[in-house]
């Protein structure tokens, strides 16, 4: 899913191109994306005003018409070009035609996840999570403790930090040298004011190699460069100890146990259990079903 980093660099592309630009047309070709009565025409005839990133969501904001809000969920990704795209409602799900080129919505994959809202407030939709780039270490302490859960769990909650999910969780946690199950119960001052440093090192790290002229074509959970996600079995970056991973439901967790666990492998039954009941599924994954299921 994209996180913090793909989001901000998607928001950028799409503020050259589309800021200050007229949307002449919107084709929505999929039943399962538009979450909401409202439709996207009524900003057709409308100039973009602003971007916004809310949670993992991008959201548009236009002149005298409501916000179109965008999530990609795990394989929804964004395009842009130049001609005019009709989309076809299997791969390619919207199409939003501007005087400046065509913003197109993909989604890989028969489980259609990716959503779009138009509202009036784009706030509604956000979880509430802090914006973890501009909170001081104090703020993100008092956040990180205030529910007692394991620390891959703790980040990933949009509730409680915003744009934190699976794949940057692990390099975070590697950054800082902490284990993925360590509660935040445990957790000192000083690891936790590390663990600060390393959330803002890097997402904003992240953020400025995936910067680029082009538009993000290549926006994935895998990237090169990673230091332990997707990495089982590689050799960590930092020590060349082995990339390690505790698997629950259809979730995997990355770390070394070098740098972050004293040496202990993690992966047995009940550290999975424990991380599987502390973390069922991906909680925006959960609230998603949710609300398509009210909605339905
Ligand atoms: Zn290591």
């Amino acid at each position: 899913m994209p996180e913090l980093p793909d989001i901000t660099v998607y928001i950028e592309a799409l503020d050259a191109r589309i800021t200050g630009r007229t949307l002449q047309q919107a084709d929505i070709a999929s039943p399962f994306l538009l979450r909401t009565e409202r439709t996207a025409e009524d900003c057709v005839g409308r100039k973009v005003r602003e971007l916004r990133r809310i949670g993992k969501r991008i959201a548009i904001g236009f002149q005298d018409a409501p916000w179109l809000v965008l999530h990609l969920m795990i394989a929804g990704r964004l395009h842009w070009s130049t001609k005019a795209k009709k989309p076809d409602g299997r791969r390619t799900l919207a199409a939003f035609t501007f005087d400046s080129g065509c913003l197109t919505l993909t989604e890989a994959g028969s489980r259609k996840r990716a959503s779009l809202h138009v509202v009036e407030d784009p706030a509604q939709l956000d979880p509430g999570g802090l914006d973890v780039l501009t909170s001081s270490a104090e703020e993100f302490t008092r956040v990180l403790r205030s529910a007692n859960h394991t620390l891959k769990r703790s980040l990933t909650d949009p509730h409680l930090f915003s744009g934190i999910g699976k794949a940057y969780s692990d390099e975070i946690l590697h950054l800082a040298r902490l284990s993925p199950v360590m509660l935040t119960s445990r957790l000192s001052d000083e690891e936790a004011a590390r663990l600060h440093r390393a959330v803002q090192g890097c997402l904003t790290e992240w953020t400025a190699k995936l910067r680029t002229e082009e538009f993000p074509e290549k926006v994935t959970a895998f990237r090169e460069g990673m230091a332990v996600h997707g990495r089982y079995k590689e050799p960590c970056p930092v020590c060349g100890t082995k990339v390690q991973r505790i698997r629950y439901a259809s979730n995997e967790t990355n770390y070394c146990p070098t740098c972050q666990t004293g040496g202990k492998l993690l992966a047995d039954r009940a550290l999975s259990r424990l991380l599987r009941q502390d973390w069922p599924k991906s909680l925006e994954e959960l609230e998603e079903m949710r609300k398509h299921e009210l909605l339905i």
